[in-house]
């Protein structure tokens, strides 16, 4: 029987979710915050840029089905990632990460834990002898740097998952991440999905079977279920971004219990790459600057150069203005390079700054895991009386958290449990 369906938030998982529930006959209306679809996918072109710029969601992390099928699906074509990794330390530039003592020990290790603790709990138990500084200050950057997450919480045991995934060639969409968004849009809006932006839910009142949900602006919408995508961060601010009534107080404990990083992202285009006399075949570049990783957009010879800061470093830049933090940049790559700010500031014909952790609909950027993650994805996985349907990102279970596949792949199986 089709059901009416409301889904809050028209990002990944959203849009998935509404594509597939109105492919089976229901009647689906998304409710989204925004002025646009994509959440944390949103290409743009800011002044001064010749190529398309990912304020978000950038990469495809590997061979992942559900991405590809899409891209396939609608035409659109993607490119490998190409150059070489260089670490800058101390000033000195290496080809390759750099060899820390004790990393095949920390490896073997981490094969050996079997009841779950922090990282740093892990570190303090094997490698708290003053040899291994350099390497808990390796791990400490590469849990930060990559999956945003805060080695006082985050778990070992999801850590070591991570880590010992095969390396994965990445690819990068032609024309960016927004051709997805608008490719899962038009076929929602073609299989008469209702989609409505500028809407950010406030409050929800439901039973079993029934919701009645209300925007800021005091419209009301009525289905028998919801889905809400929601990220981590929008329910995490101290004040509950949805009020439930009657309350559902242990999910919306669970959802607070979850890691979730922070990323500053800084795009820079420049006159002439520069970084050319330096490494001809730059892809990424690892430094101890304040924006400590870049990359450049190899093959595609475009003079741009990305700038990331994550995690808790990330989060402790939250006051700080766009032109402060372009500042920032401008020191890191003149620090990493070795030339004059002045030289820079004349090179630079665009810029654009985003802070995921200041943004209203995000307020951060991927889901990491704590030691009780696991529990809350349980509990939150399972619909409530079959009307409130948590998803999205955060809530995904497989091998490839944090990316938009975590976000699609969710999407389509909240959809499918629903029928
Ligand atoms: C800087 C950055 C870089 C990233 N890099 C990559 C990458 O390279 N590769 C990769 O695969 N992934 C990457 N990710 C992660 C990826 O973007 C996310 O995992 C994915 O897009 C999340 O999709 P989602 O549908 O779960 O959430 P979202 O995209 O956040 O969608 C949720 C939607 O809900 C809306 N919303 C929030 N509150 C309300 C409300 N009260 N009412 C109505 N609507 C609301 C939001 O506006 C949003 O549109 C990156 C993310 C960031 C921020």
């Amino acid at each position: 029987m089709a059901t009416t369906i409301l889904i809050i938030g028209a990002g990944a998982a959203g849009l998935m979710a509404a594509r597939e529930l109105s492919a089976r006959g229901h009647a689906v209306t998304v409710l989204e915050a925004r002025h646009r679809a994509g959440g944390r996918m949103h290409t743009i072109q800011p002044d001064g840029f010749t190529v398309p710029v990912e304020t978000g969601a950038e990469f495809i992390h590997g061979k992942l089905p559900v991405t590809l099928a899409l891209l396939d699906a609608a035409g659109i074509g993607y490119t490998p990632v190409q150059g070489r990794m260089i670490e800058v330390r101390k000033g000195r530039w290496h080809r390759q990460q750099h060899f820390v003592e004790g990393w095949s020990t920390l490896m073997e290790h981490l094969q050996t834990v079997t009841e779950d603790m922090t990282v740093r709990a892990f570190l303090n138990k094997h490698f708290s002898e003053d040899r291994y500084e350099e390497l808990r200050r390796s791990v400490q950057r590469f849990a930060e740097g990559y999956d945003g997450a805060d080695i006082d919480r985050a778990s070992v045991m999801a850590l070591r998952d991570e880590w010992a995934k095969e390396e994965e060639e990445q690819y990068h969409i032609t024309g960016g991440y927004e051709k997805l968004v608008d490719y899962l849009y038009t076929q929602c809006v073609r299989q008469r999905c209702l989609l409505y932006f500028n809407s950010p839910v406030h409050s929800i009142r439901w039973q079993a079977g029934t919701v009645e949900v209300a925007t800021t602006d005091g419209r009301t919408f009525a289905a028998n279920k919801v889905i809400l995508t929601v990220p981590l961060g929008v329910w995490q601010q101290p004040e509950p971004a949805i009020q439930f009534t009657p309350a559902i107080s242990a999910q919306l404990d669970a959802l607070r219990q979850m890691g979730y990083s922070a990323v500053i992202k800084a795009s820079l285009e420049f006159k002439t790459p520069f970084w050319l006399e330096y490494e001809r075949e730059l892809g990424f570049l690892f430094s101890e600057e304040i924006f400590p990783t870049w990359w450049t957009q190899l093959p595609h010879p475009a003079p741009v150069l990305t700038g990331w800061i994550n995690g808790p470093q990330a989060a402790s830049f939250t006051q700080v203005l766009p032109d402060k933090m372009l500042q920032y940049a401008l020191y890191s790559l003149a620090g990493i390079f070795g030339l004059p700010l002045v030289f820079l500031e004349q090179q630079l014909v665009g810029s654009q700054i985003t802070d995921w952790g200041t943004d209203t609909w995000s307020r951060g950027a991927y889901s990491w895991d704590t030691l009780a993650s696991r529990a809350a994805r349980r509990l939150l996985r399972e619909p409530v009386q079959d009307t409130l349907y948590f998803a999205g990102e955060a809530l995904y279970e497989g091998a490839h958290p944090g990316t938009v596949e975590a976000a699609l792949t969710n999407g389509l199986e909240v959809a499918r449990k629903i029928g």
